[in-house]
C-alpha cells in the first residue's frame, strides 16, 4: 500500500506543467464552447432605453388612476410607435400613444397598459389602422409594464469573467452588449495515440483475437468536452519502430498535451518504456486510485505525455482525475464539475485505493441515493455509460456500507 502514489501528490506535480495557453481572437460564431480570456464589461446598458413589455398604449398614469370596466378613461391617441422607431414627440394630457413590445416608451408616458385592458381588439396589432381614441378599463401604476435602463445589465458592469466557459446564454450576452469578437484561448491541441496488436478501428470486421479501440474516441470525445481539440493517431503496433513511428506523428500534430492509454502496466510497459526514454523522460507511477493504478507522466520531445491505462474505464477515470484538470489550467477555465453526496443505497467494497465507482442516482424519500452501475470492472465500459456519477471512496476506505453518505461527482 505504502509504495502507491497518492492521486493528489500526483495531480499537483502535474498541473505544475502546465500554463494557461496564449489568447486567441475569435469570431461570436465561433466562440461557442470556448474559455473567455478576459473579463466582459458591459459597454452599455441592457436594456439601453426605456421600453414596453407589452402591446399596448402608453399612458400617464395619473390619466388613468381611477379607470375601471364600469368608468373608462377615454383619452385620444396621439402617435403609434412601433418597435424600432424613435418617438418624435412627448405624450400630453389627455393622450396616450400606441405602443408594440420592445418599442420605446416616449416621454411624458411612464406606464403602458396593456392592449387587452382596453377596448381596442387588435387582430394584427402591428398593422391595425390607428383608432383616433381609446378607452382604458383598468388604472396602472407608474412604471408599469416599462422595461427600464439598465435592468438587465448596467453599463460598466463586470458581465462575465475570464475563465468563464461560454454557453448559450453567453453567446446571447455578448451578442447583446456588441461583441461580435470575443478573446477566447486558444484551445488545447491534445494528440491521442492508442496501442496494441489486438486493436482494430471501428469499422474493421472483429477477427480472432482482436478487439476494437474504443479508447483514443472515447479519450478525443472527452477532450472535446473539455474545451480541447483532439487529434487522433493510427494505433500503434506493439513493435519498437511502430511506436516511433506514431510518437512521431504524434509530436508533428503540435500538440499542448499527448495521451496514449495501454501499455503502462507491470509486463506491458516495456516497449513504450523504451521509446519514452529515447524521444522524452517519463515517469512510470503506481497511483493510490482505482480503477487506473497504473499511470506514465513525463515529456514526449518536451510536450506533457500521459500514458493511460488500457482498460477504457480506466483510460476514462484517469482522464478525468488527472487530464481533465490540466486542460482546464490550459484554458484558464472554472471547473464547472459539480459535486454532491449521495446515500449508499447498498455496500460498496473496494481495496483501500481511492476508488471511483461507478454509480447510478435516485431520489428515494427525499435523498439521493447512489447504487453501482453493476459490474464495476475496468474493462467493463458500459458501468461508464449507465453511470450518473462517481462515487468516491476516499484512500483507506474498503467498505461503503448501505446508509452512508459519500461525495460524488456528477456525470450527468
Ligand atoms: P495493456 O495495458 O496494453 O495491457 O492493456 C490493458 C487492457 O486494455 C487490455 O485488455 C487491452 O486489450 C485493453 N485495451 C488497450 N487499449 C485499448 C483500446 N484502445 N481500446 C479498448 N481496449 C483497450
Ligand atoms: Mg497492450
Amino acid at each position: 500500500m505504502s509504495e502507491l502514489l497518492s492521486v493528489d501528490i500526483a495531480l499537483d506535480r502535474i498541473l505544475g506543467d502546465m500554463n494557461r495557453l496564449p489568447v486567441q481572437e475569435t469570431t461570436l460564431d465561433g466562440a461557442y464552447g470556448r474559455t473567455l480570456a478576459e473579463d466582459i464589461v458591459a459597454r452599455h446598458d441592457i436594456p439601453s432605453f426605456a421600453n414596453s413589455s407589452m402591446d399596448g398604449f402608453a399612458v400617464r398614469s395619473d390619466d388613468v388612476a381611477s379607470a375601471t370596466p364600469e368608468s373608462p378613461i377615454a383619452l385620444t391617441v396621439s402617435m403609434d410607435i412601433p418597435a424600432g422607431s424613435a418617438p418624435d414627440r412627448a405624450v400630453r394630457q389627455g393622450e396616450a400613444a400606441r405602443i408594440m413590445t420592445g418599442a420605446p416608451i416616449p416621454d411624458g408616458a411612464d406606464a403602458v397598459v396593456p392592449v387587452e385592458q382596453t377596448d381596442v381588439n387588435w387582430r394584427d396589432t402591428a398593422h391595425a389602422p390607428l383608432s383616433d381614441r381609446v378607452q382604458i378599463y383598468k388604472a396602472a401604476t407608474r412604471g408599469a409594464n416599462v422595461r427600464y435602463p439598465g435592468e438587465d445589465v448596467r453599463s460598466g458592469q463586470r458581465v462575465l469573467l475570464a475563465g468563464t466557459r461560454i454557453r448559450p446564454a453567453e453567446i446571447g450576452v455578448l451578442a447583446g452588449l456588441g461583441f461580435a469578437h470575443v478573446a477566447c484561448v486558444r484551445p488545447p491541441r491534445v494528440a491521442i495515440l492508442s496501442g496494441g496488436d489486438e486493436l482494430l478501428a471501428p469499422d474493421e470486421p472483429l477477427a480472432p483475437g482482436k478487439i476494437r479501440d474504443m479508447n483514443s474516441y472515447a479519450l478525443a470525445a472527452l477532450v472535446q468536452e473539455n474545451g480541447g481539440i483532439p487529434v487522433r493517431i493510427p494505433t500503434a503496433k506493439d513493435d519498437l519502430d511502430d511506436i516511433r513511428l506514431r510518437f512521431h506523428e504524434a509530436l508533428a500534430a503540435q500538440p499542448d498535451i499527448i495521451i496514449s492509454s495501454a501499455g503502462v502496466s507491470v509486463g506491458t510497459a516495456d516497449l513504450i518504456r523504451i521509446v519514452l526514454e529515447e524521444m522524452g523522460s517519463v515517469g512510470f507511477w503506481k497511483i493510490n486510485l482505482r480503477p487506473g493504478k497504473p499511470l506514465a507522466y513525463g515529456n514526449l520531445g518536451g510536450i506533457p505525455f500521459f500514458g493511460l491505462p488500457g482498460n477504457p474505464v480506466s483510460a476514462m477515470i484517469t482522464f478525468d482525475v488527472f487530464v481533465r484538470p490540466c486542460l482546464l489550467k490550459l484554458l484558464g477555465a472554472h471547473d464547472l464539475t459539480q459535486t454532491t453526496e449521495a446515500m449508499v443505497g447498498e455496500d460498496i467494497r473496494s481495496d483501500g485505493r481511492r476508488t471511483y465507482a461507478r454509480v447510478k442516482l435516485s431520489h428515494e424519500n427525499g435523498k439521493l441515493v447512489a447504487r453501482t452501475t453493476g459490474t464495476q470492472s475496468s474493462s467493463a465500459i458500459t458501468s461508464m455509460v449507465l453511470a450518473d456519477g462517481l462515487l468516491i471512496m476516499p484512500e483507506g476506505t474498503t467498505l461503503a456500507t448501505a446508509g452512508q453518505t459519500y461525495p460524488v461527482r456528477i456525470l450527468r
